[in-house]
């Protein structure tokens, strides 16, 4: 059987996954959801024309001649609204955000004045009109629309919802995910220690990946290498959006996930795909779920999840950028590869001396030394058709964390 390349696996991934139902979230939970309504602002932001400096509301053509001596008429804190008119030869205490009165078209800073009595002001400075105000409307008008459909909510995006006093909001459903690993070999986080066995990462890795994502997953635990076992894990798993399954998919005689999910109903969409970590790959689907059998290996687990698995869930909870940042960095040391998958060499950044970023492969790079994983910035992609990279080549790395995402994939195969 072929291999799939990285962009065909990606794009049947992607065309196998909608975005879910919507659901109505409080503000103060909203953090991470994506808008699925359009948000209008009730009101003019600021209402009126305010002062955007602590000073005095004055009359710019009476500042031709500086400095002059001007009367003080008012003060005017933020929250007050002026009584009185500022007339030739007159100027108005005023604090950041309170309304500039009628009369006065400028504001001068307190530090461009010195206080000459209680009722006089000398003016250092001339001012154009317009001076430090900001107009009615400037942040937002009545009506306007401000926050569009698929709109992340950012702290950003909250400042502008409690603007227009949304309290609540609509937005798309997160994904219920499980995840199950599998394998005779495996022992539990909780099981008493035995020095032949592999303790079960891959459940909390996926686990914590999922988080990093907002999504809080049900961990299903640990399935033994057997048909019947399996296909109890497997049927329960299949009541979720995703079901994540760790191991069991590659070659071996007793790999039997794919078997055991296909005789449950999935339909098989891809298996083995041209990456390095990680080709074991299998995908599947039923109406109402999808089901990723990740490879055993911790490192091929996290690095499928990443070009996978990721750009699904993101699409499923509405978001309009589903990939992961990628840079461009120069490489420190040659990398040695043969044609044929595109791989992905986990790396640190740096920054050179002309400001850019340079990678640093974190170790070996055999997709069972996951701490070489753990201390990785980044992956750095490596098209399949490349022959090794030599040192000081620019290349792309994928960043491995962040909460800002992008609209391409950001590197070729
Ligand atoms: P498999 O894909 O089932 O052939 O697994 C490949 C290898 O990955 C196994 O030999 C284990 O060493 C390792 N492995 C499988 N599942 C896990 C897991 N849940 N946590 C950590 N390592 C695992
Ligand atoms: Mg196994």
């Amino acid at each position: 059987m072929e291999y799939l390349s990285v962009a065909a696996a990606q794009k049947c991934v992607l065309e196998s996954v909608s975005t879910l139902k919507v659901e109505s979230v409080r503000l103060e939970r909203s953090l991470g959801r994506v808008l699925a309504e359009e948000i209008r602002a009730n009101r003019n932001q600021p209402p009126y024309d305010v002062s955007a400096m602590d000073g005095f509301a004055v009359r710019s053509a009476d500042l031709a001649n500086v400095p002059a001596a001007l009367e003080v008429i008012e003060d005017i804190k933020a929250g007050d609204m002026p009584r009185k008119t500022v007339q030739a030869g007159q100027c108005a205490r005023i604090m950041t955000g309170a309304p500039v009165p009628e009369g006065a078209d400028a504001v001068m800073r307190v530090e461009d004045t010195q206080t000459l009595s209680e009722s006089s002001v000398q003016i250092i400075r001339a001012v154009k009109p317009g001076n430090d105000i900001r107009r009615l409307g400037e942040n937002m008008r009545t009506g306007e629309i401000v926050l569009t459909v698929g709109t992340e909510i950012t702290p950003g995006v909250i400042g502008i919802l409690a603007t227009v006093k949304r309290a609540q909001m609509q937005v798309y459903r997160r994904p219920r995910v499980a995840i199950l690993s599998t394998g005779n070999e495996l022992e539990g986080l909780d099981e008493i220690f035995d020095p032949n066995k592999i303790p079960n990462s891959n459940s909390y890795a996926l686990m914590a990946q999922l988080q990093a994502l907002g999504i809080e997953p049900v961990l299903l635990g640990i399935a033994r290498d057997d048909p019947d076992e399996l296909a109890h894990y497997l049927q329960r798993g299949l009541e979720f959006d995703v079901l994540l399954v760790s191991g069991g998919s590659s070659v071996g005689v007793h790999d039997y996930v794919r078997p055991t999910i296909e005789a449950l109903g999935v339909q098989m969409r891809f298996w083995r795909v041209a990456i390095r970590p990680g080709h074991p790959l299998a995908f599947g689907t039923t109406a109402k779920s999808i089901v990723f059998g990740l490879p055993g290996n911790p490192v091929s687990s996290m690095v499928c999840f990443e070009q996978f698995v990721i750009p699904a869930l993101r699409r499923m909870m509405g978001h309009q950028r589903l990939y992961r940042r990628t840079l461009q960095a120069r490489l420190a040391h040659p990398v040695a590869k043969r044609p044929g998958r595109t791989e992905f060499i986990r790396v640190v950044l740096s920054r050179d001396n002309d400001g850019g970023y340079v990678a640093i492969s974190t170790g070996t790079q055999s997709s069972g030394v996951s701490l070489s994983m753990a201390k990785a910035d980044g992956l750095l992609v490596v098209p399949a058709a490349s022959n090794g990279l030599a040192a000081g080549e620019q290349v792309t790395v994928q960043l491995l964390d962040g909460t800002v995402f992008q609209d391409e994939v950001g590197f070729s195969e």
